[in-house]
């Protein structure tokens, strides 16, 4: 038997509406029992958590890592590892790989090298369509059979209205959420950053809001017409908040997802630190007490590129919105991993992406939590209940007997963020030198510690 536990933390576990001081008590992978003054096994481990926030293990369901096919950007071991130092248990891998998740044997391929290679649980996301192109439906009832735990064709958008219908039908028969990337190409054409007035100012092809709402809008017509759970990736603008909030009042379902770079950074970025912070960068929690300690970063700075973009101060306000009132009930990092010889070309020709898993909850608590826009319970749901109930993966909560998934976060650390320091293949951050607050400092997955901040724990 291996037993571990974690003694006096302030225990959070939203799926239960549980938030005391308790011990936690994972006994052969699986947890035991949180109540106050438990006697473990002799033989137990104990780690004084005391001071910290225990929680259920966090799921990202937007991670890319790029296997098969692009291992030089990120593999299955280095992006578990990178998850597992950003407080992730579980991540939804995407398929948009080279070749693309479109089979079963790929999806088997997947499991297998996760098996030996993952440090924390990787699901599979399958596409919709054969090779991500958007012209002929993917096998959906096998790609279920082989385990993928949604679809998507994420980095690319079904134009074809017709075939996302057909998509979304046979989905709901075999009981699969569908993941859209909404992009509407014919708008977006060859944009880089947001159409706006810094678009205007530097010369750079704009990427639309209209582009990304456009597709919000038929998803929610779609998924009206067919029942199927639709599901709206990296939300960016004001007005796909609005469509998405008024399609869940009427009861659709459908719902949709935010990254931290949407609700932290604007399209200010793009014409270098100095005007972000004299601008937008302003409102950001922590950052004006920092004077000139700040990160600097030049215009045209191709970390600050992705797809879709980062938005006006209007749309980040809104995004922070929509969390706050559960339009948006997930976040997830998109962590997109390119090969700094990919990035370090004109911005133009840069490939969208940035990675995000060790900087996406320290982001999360400071906009969200030490911002005062949702307690910290509320947070930690996005990342908990919120996935949970999308994708149902038997994860995101410590009920006694669920898996022993548990990250201890510890809310109020001040840090900075180095990219040398991260696990990731790639350092495409656009966080480098940024003033944190809070992070996880254990990540244990199937109650074996997988990743350990060395100076914030005792072991007694
Ligand atoms: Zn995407």
């Amino acid at each position: 038997m291996s037993s571990l536990l974690l003694a006096g933390g302030r225990v959070i576990d939203p799926a239960q509406q549980f938030d005391a001081v308790a011990d936690v008590l994972l006994v052969d992978g699986k947890v035991s029992a949180v109540r106050q003054n438990i006697t473990a096994p002799a033989d137990a481990e104990r780690i004084d958590v005391s001071g910290l926030v225990v929680c259920p293990g966090l799921i990202d369901l937007h991670v890319h890592l790029r296997e098969p096919g692009q291992s030089a950007k990120e593999t299955i071991a280095a992006g578990t590892r990178a998850a597992a130092r950003g407080g992730f248990t579980s991540v939804v891998c995407m398929p948009n790989t080279s070749p693309a998740i479109d089979n079963s044997a790929a999806v088997a391929l997947i499991h297998e090298k996760a098996e030996r290679e993952a440090c924390v649980n990787v699901f599979v996301a399958g596409a919709i369509t054969k090779a991500i192109a958007g012209e002929e439906l993917a096998p959906i009832g096998s790609l279920k059979q082989a385990g993928v735990v949604a679809i998507t064709d994420d980095g690319h958008c079904v134009q074809n209205n017709e075939l996302m219908r057909r998509a979304l039908e046979y989905a709901n028969m075999f009981d699969l959420p569908v993941l859209d990337h909404c992009q509407d190409y014919a708008l977006v054409s060859d944009g880089v950053m947001h159409e706006g007035y810094w678009s205007t100012l530097l010369g750079l092809r704009g990427w639309p809001s209209a582009g990304e709402e456009m597709i919000v809008a038929r998803n929610i017509l779609l998924a009206e017409i067919t029942g199927a759970r639709v599901h709206c990736q990296h939300l960016s603008s004001v007005r796909s908040v609005e469509l998405i909030r008024a399609a869940r009042q009427r009861g659709i379902s459908i719902s949709g997802e935010a990254c931290p770079h949407h609700f932290t950074l604007t399209d200010a970025v793009i014409a270098g630190s100095d005007r972000f912070w004299r601008s937008d960068g302003r409102d950001i929690f922590g950052v004006k007490d920092r004077g000139d300690s700040l990160p600097t970063w030049p215009n045209f700075d191709t970390n600050f590129k992705m797809n879709p973009p980062v938005r006006s101060a209007r749309d980040r306000e809104a995004i922070l919105d929509g969390l706050a009132d559960g339009t948006l009930d997930i976040i997830c990092s998109d962590h997109a991993p390119h090969c700094d010889y990919e990035k370090e070309v004109e911005f133009d020709y840069a490939p969208f992406g940035i990675t995000g898993l060790e900087t996406e909850l320290p982001l999360s608590l400071m906009q969200l939590y030490h911002a005062g826009r949702l307690p910290l319970a509320d947070v930690i749901a996005k990342f908990t209940v919120g996935p949970e109930r999308l994708l149902r993966l038997e994860k995101g909560t410590l009920k006694t007997g669920a898996d022993a998934d548990v990250t201890v976060i510890d809310p109020d650390v001040d840090w900075e963020f180095r990219r040398q320091e991260s696990a990731s293949k790639s350092k495409n951050t656009p966080f480098e030198g940024w003033p944190m607050k809070g992070r996880a400092v254990l990540t244990i997955v199937a109650g074996k510690v997988v990743w350990r901040e060395q100076t914030a724990l005792v072991t007694v």
